[in-house]
Formats: structure tokens, C-alpha cells, sequence
């Protein structure tokens, strides 16, 4: 295939969900697939890998040699054969891949790419925990700082938050930071005791079951698709709580449907349109991209993608003592297969 029928077909899939992307974030599809095509020959030279999760930008996302949710990203991240990881998402995602891979360069092409919720649980915090529940196996979720993990038993995603509570030989959880996935799990395993710290995603917390109830009027045969980091009355009228990927697997599972609301952030409905080109996604809140938007997953574009190639910045380390106990919580993460 010639470099200019690529350019075309990067363009033509930047371009299919136009109208899914609000308009202050829209790019010329033709310069982005051009840009595309410079990372692509950078990353070659290099010898590393794009790895994306599917809160990115649209472009980023058609980058990237691998886009997932965060356990896939993980698995992805220890398997890979690159030199360099250039990962495509938040601050303790290249943390965790960093963590996995001793011997790799893991760059994230923006600093400022944190997560709130991550922030809503430190180490001390974690330790003020822990000593008013002595007994109990702290679970925590992979949005969470190294040092965090480094003082946890297990790690989780949302692809296998209730498959890893069920794994653990103990009755007694204490499961850190988000609260509406806690509780979730909590509701999913009412064999075992599971305190749920008070921490929350912005992003998705702000979602409130009113401007679900409202949208769904507006599409009253539409299935309702929720991240299981919303609140617990969203989560009680979705016909489906998954992780990013398990959102996309869950289109499949329903032949007839025609019309999907998606409670999550914005972005996945390009991996959702690019799947299933003859459905219609719309974000639950009705709203395109005004609530439902993570501005840390938006803090990298293609610009920075390619100046962490050309400049090899910015570089990922962990403390190797918090690095080798961090380690064990997230291997035995990985060891735990998907909820479903
Ligand atoms: S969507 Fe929420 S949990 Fe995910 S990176 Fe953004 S703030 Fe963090």
C-alpha cells in the first residue's frame, strides 16, 4: 500500500466519528494522518511501541500500535518486545508499565497527565486505612501512585475488580480509592465484607442518574452502557457495567439494538464507532464532550507524541523498593482473568 492510500485510510477512520467529537477538539483529518505517519517512522527508528487507552483523542488513538483499557494496557505493556514504551494516557498507567518493564524507557509524552482520582489516595492516607482495618486485604484500584500499590495486597482494573475480591482466600476487604466501583464490587460479592474508601473520578462521579433518565427519553429503545466508576443509581438502570473494553465487547452482545448510550468518557465512542459503524453512540448526559470529558486524558496530542520520540521525554522511574512491592500487587492483578 502505497504512503499516500495510508494517509487516506488514517484520515477517512479520523474523520468517521466527526460528529462524536466536540468541535474544539475536531482536527484536520488529513494533517493528522500525516503526522501519524511521521510518529509511525520516528517510533520505527526507535524501536518503540504507542501504547493508547480509549480516553485518548481520537488521532492519538489511530497512533498507536495498541489501544485498551487499563488491564489490557498492562498486559500489553509486559509482553511487548520494544525498547521504548510511549504510553498514550495518565501518569500511573506509565507507572504501572514502567513497573512491569525493569529494563524499558517508558515515556508519557505529558506530565500534566495525572488523574484525580489516583490523587484521592496517598500513601499516608492509605496507612490511616490500614490501621483501622488491621485485618483486612487492601484491593486497589490501578488508578492509584506506585507507592499506593507498593502498600496494597492485590491491584484491580474495572475489567476485573469482582473476579480479583472473589480471588483473594480472605472474607475482609478494605478496596481503595473509588468509591462507586467499591461499592459496585461490594454489591456483586455480598458474601465478603468490603469497606470502600471515599475517593472518586470527577469525570465520571459528575454524572447524575436525572440526565440519564433524561437522554434515554430522548432514545427510549437505546441500551445504556455504564463505567462502573458512575453512581450507583446509574449503574442500577444500565443494561451493562464494564471497563472501557468490556463496553466495546457488550455492543456485541446486544445484535438488534441499533442506539447505545455510553456512560463514560467521550472518547471511547471512537473505538465504539470504529467497531460498530452502523450504531449510534451518545454520550448518557446528551451532552457531546461538555461533561463526560477527562481533561487529563486529553493533555496529550500528536504534537507531544512526536516530541517524546524526537526528545525522548519524559522519561517514567519508580523508587525500585516501591517498584518491587508495586510489582507483586499488579502481578497479581494480572494473574486474575477479566470479570467477563
Ligand atoms: S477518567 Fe477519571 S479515573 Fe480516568 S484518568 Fe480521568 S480522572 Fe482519572
Amino acid at each position: 500500500m502505497s504512503a499516500e492510500t495510508l494517509v487516506d485510510e488514517l484520515a477517512t477512520r479520523i474523520a468517521a466519528d466527526r460528529d462524536s467529537v466536540p468541535a474544539h477538539w475536531r482536527v484536520e483529518p488529513q494533517a493528522a494522518a500525516r503526522a501519524i505517519r511521521e510518529i509511525h517512522d520516528l517510533a520505527r527508528a526507535r524501536n518503540a511501541i504507542l501504547l493508547a487507552h480509549n480516553y485518548q483523542l481520537p488521532e492519538v488513538q489511530e497512533a498507536a500500535d495498541f489501544v485498551g483499557d487499563s488491564l489490557g494496557l498492562a498486559l500489553e505493556a509486559r509482553k511487548t518486545t520494544a525498547d521504548v514504551i510511549v504510553f498514550c494516557g495518565v501518569h500511573f498507567m506509565a507507572e504501572s508499565a514502567s513497573i512491569l518493564n525493569p529494563g524499558k524507557r517508558v515515556l508519557l509524552p505529558n506530565l500534566s497527565a495525572g488523574c484525580a482520582l489516583a490523587d484521592s489516595i496517598t500513601p499516608e492516607s492509605l496507612l490511616q486505612w490500614k490501621a483501622r482495618y488491621p485485618d483486612h486485604a487492601v484491593v486497589t484500584y490501578i488508578n492509584s501512585s506506585a507507592e499506593v500499590k507498593a502498600l496494597s495486597d492485590i491491584c484491580c482494573t474495572s475489567a476485573n475488580a469482582v473476579s480479583v475480591v472473589r480471588s483473594l482466600p480472605t472474607d475482609k476487604i478494605l478496596f481503595t480509592p473509588d468509591r462507586n466501583l467499591g461499592n459496585w464490587v461490594a454489591k456483586q460479592v455480598p458474601e465478603k465484607e468490603i469497606v470502600v474508601y471515599d475517593g472518586a473520578c470527577p469525570t465520571h462521579d459528575v454524572l447524575r442518574g436525572a440526565s440519564v433518565e433524561k437522554t434515554r427519553a430522548e432514545h427510549p429503545d437505546a441500551v445504556i452502557i455504564a463505567h462502573p466508576e458512575c453512581r450507583e443509581d446509574i449503574l442500577a438502570i444500565a443494561d451493562e457495567v464494564c471497563s472501557t473494553s468490556g463496553m466495546i465487547a457488550a455492543v456485541g452482545r446486544h445484535p438488534e439494538a441499533r442506539t447505545f448510550l455510553i456512560a463514560t468518557e467521550w472518547a471511547l465512542i471512537h473505538q465504539l464507532k470504529t467497531r460498530y459503524p452502523d450504531r449510534t453512540f451518545i454520550p448518557a448526559d446528551g451532552c457531546i464532550g461538555c461533561r463526560l470529558h477527562c481533561p487529563y486524558m486529553k493533555a496529550i496530542d500528536l504534537g507531544m507524541v512526536r516530541r517524546a520520540l524526537v526528545e525522548d521525554v519524559f522519561e517514567i522511574t519508580v523508587d525500585p523498593e516501591d517498584a518491587a512491592l508495586a510489582r507483586r500487587a499488579l502481578e497479581r492483578m494480572m494473574a486474575v482473568p477479566r470479570d467477563r
